[in-house]
């Protein structure tokens, strides 16, 4: 066949522009990313052959590395399982994760450094090959064909494709350097043997096949020198280690290896099990959230090994799914070497394991909270939606409910801080029997809600619901420390204090002699609203929109409808303020009549106006405006 050319997809193209583009401190970083893919597909190859005898041959794994001066190119060999054809248009060629165009627009919206610690979040893997090479060669084999591909590009938008000849499965990456990585007197020259030596020392220690090398070795000075060929890496498992042996740095190398990071994880857990069941695991809560952490292709699960033999990819047996974000790996001698993942889910090793592990994650949690808020807080910013859906997901289990609610974070309308439930409980006043919650979009919404007003004026704290799975997550949990949790915008909150009850009272006398004021006003907005009444609870405000106990609130409303799940239905009560100003109007006007159109455009004006407050877009926002015209030149 003759030479392909093909186009990147368009995604994969933008991501190489910024990879290639964005100053890297660290250029060294493609060669650990090609030698984690080599290392991969060694593992592919050893778990396929396990079933497919035909792929077993002689040839051991090895990964031969070859920097050349004269050539100005640095090629990495492997002998794994190799791509055909297709694969290497799907797996070179594309990007297939949800939330990649989101992340590229964060990252064109960012300065640069920004820009360089969110692509950190990506697996930009094989395309750091472009950081130093202006030209990449790919020639590979699939395991068990007989035809071979070779894949070029400059990284500039297009790829070449043809049939090629190679003499055995598996994958040649010859990168054609650009100028000054190959410069003695530079920073880097990647053709330099012991340049290239140390690197593999550095970040590739522990992958678990050989990566090997040539090295010249003179002799006596008439002798022409001779070729030894030498591995390079120890290849012993660093989780095989005792603790007190390993560093923070061999941690972090690790992981950024192990599990393609580009950055050090924010916190590393170490657990070893003599028990029943026999393990160890590596563990890492990585420092940032992948952009397609809640998408349903975001794939969990911790990596199995059996006595250091690597076994699978992706395990979700271990944990629950709203531990996600963690990742890592089990090595355990008490699991068979050919296990399914049929035989995995049925396991009680690996229930044992999985509780033992989330238990020790939630430990080590707690541990940060206590030590080190601003690690904690900076873990939340990342993670803190997990959490908050593993006690949703919780709800009929109150020890893994209570396992999680002190891990809880929440800002309040103290200084718009982070709190815990524990730290708001301590603040109440004596008299205060509830803890007090307010759904809305963010913080500024939630303190411009009118029923901030008065608990302000009290001193009392409200925490800020902000993100939509909040109102779910404190409903599921119903109370803290023996608290009830009340929402400011139901329609049964109110204040507990002396002063509030009386002009709570105030408020119901007012009410008695309304006559059918309200049932007219109720009337003239129509069938929206369950019911319309006076409210103590506002003090300069005019109205407010509450809603019905039980059912979902106005913001729960809005995530079901996102959701496709529209008879979720708030139940609305409005609420007017007996001393406003529009009060009277209001009375004015209905004397002229229930029916009378000056009534009724500001019963129905004040309706829009509750709903706006909330971050509900009235029905028809120019009829809106209109009114609001008329009303402002009367
Ligand atoms: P990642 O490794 O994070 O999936 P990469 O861009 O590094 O992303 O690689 C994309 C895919 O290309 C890999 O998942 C793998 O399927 C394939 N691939 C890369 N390098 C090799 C290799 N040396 N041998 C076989 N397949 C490879």
């Amino acid at each position: 066949m003759a030479v392909e050319k093909l186009q990147f997809q368009a995604e994969t193209k933008r991501l190489l522009d910024l990879v290639v583009n964005s100053i890297y401190t660290n250029k060294e970083i493609f060669l650990r990313e090609l030698i984690s893919n080599a290392s991969d597909a060694l593992d592919k190859l050893r778990i396929e052959s396990l079933t497919n005898s035909e792929l077993a041959d002689d040839s051991a794994p090895e990964i031969f590395i070859i920097p050349d001066a004269a050539t100005k190119t640095i090629t990495i060999s492997d002998n794994g399982i190799g791509m055909t054809r297709d694969e290497v248009i799907n797996n070179i060629g594309t990007i297939a994760k949800s939330g990649t165009k989101d992340f590229l627009d964060k990252i064109r919206e960012s300065s640069n450094a920004a820009a360089q610690e969110l692509i950190g979040q990506f697996g930009v893997g094989f395309y750091s090959a472009f950081i130093v090479a202006e030209e990449v060669e790919l020639i590979t084999r699939k395991a068990g064909t007989d035809s071979a591909v070779k894949w070029t590009s400059d990284g500039a938008g297009e790829y070449e494709l043809e049939d090629f000849n190679k003499d055995s499965r598996g994958t040649t990456i010859i990168l054609h350097l650009k100028k000054e990585f190959t410069d003695d007197d530079g920073e880097y020259n990647f053709t330099d043997v012991y340049q290239i030596e140390r690197l593999i020392k550095k970040y590739s220690d522990f992958v678990r096949y050989p990566i090997k090398m040539n090295f010249e070795t003179k002799g006596k000075e008439e002798d022409a020198p001779t070729i030894e060929i030498r591995t390079v890496n120890s290849m012993k498992p660093l989780w095989t280690r005792s603790k007190s042996e390993i560093s923070q740095d061999d941690y972090n190398e690790f992981f950024k290896q192990q599990l393609h990071e580009w950055e050090n994880p924010l916190e590393i857990l170490h657990v070893k099990a003599e028990g029943t069941v026999e393990y160890t695991a590596l563990l890492c809560i990585p420092k940032r959230a992948a952009t397609n952490l809640y998408y349903s292709d975001y794939e969990a699960g911790l990596q199995l090994y059996s006595r250091h033999v690597f076994i699978m990819d992706k395990c979700k047996d271990f944990l629950p799914d709203w531990l996600r974000f963690v990742k890592g790996l089990v090595d355990s001698p008490d699991l068979p070497l050919n296990i399914s993942r049929e035989i995995l889910q049925q396991s009680t090793g690996v229930k044992v394991i999985g509780k033992a592990l989330e238990k020790n994650i939630l430990k080590q949690l707690s541990k940060m909270l206590k030590d080190d808020r601003d690690k904690y807080l900076e873990f939340w910013a990342q993670f803190g939606k997990s959490l908050k859906i593993g006690v949703y997901n919780s709800m009929f289990d109150n020890k893994a409910k209570d396992s999680l609610k002190d891990l809880l974070l929440f800002q309040t309308s103290k200084e718009d801080k982070f709190s815990t439930l524990a730290e708001y409980v301590e603040r109440m006043p004596d008299f205060q029997k509830q803890i007090y919650v307010a759904p809305g979009k963010d913080a500024a919404a939630i303190k411009n809600l009118p029923q901030m007003e008065l608990l302000r004026d009290r001193g009392l704290e409200v925490i800020y619901l902000t993100d939509p799975v909040d109102e779910f997550t404190i409903q599921v949990l119903n109370e803290y420390a023996e608290k009830p949790f009340q929402s400011i915008t139901r329609e049964d909150f109110e204040l507990d204090d002396a002063e509030s009850q009386k002009t709570k009272a105030e408020v119901e006398e007012i009410a008695k002699t309304q006559g059918d004021l309200l049932k007219d006003v109720k009337e003239a907005i129509g069938g929206n609203v369950k019911e319309v009444r006076l409210t103590s609870r506002l003090k300069s405000g005019a109205v407010c929109l509450v809603t019905g106990e039980g059912g979902p609130s106005l913001s729960m409303e809005k995530t079901f409808a996102a959701m496709n799940n529209p008879l979720f239905k708030a139940t609305q009560i409005l609420e007017l303020n007996p001393n406003h100003a529009v009060f009277n109007k209001l009375q004015n006007l209905h004397a002229l009549g229930k029916d009378a159109p000056e009534f009724k455009n500001l019963c129905t004006t004040l309706y829009s106006l509750a709903l706006l407050i909330e971050g509900v877009m009235p029905d028809n926002p120019a009829e809106l405006v209109n009114k609001i015209t008329e009303l402002l030149t009367k």
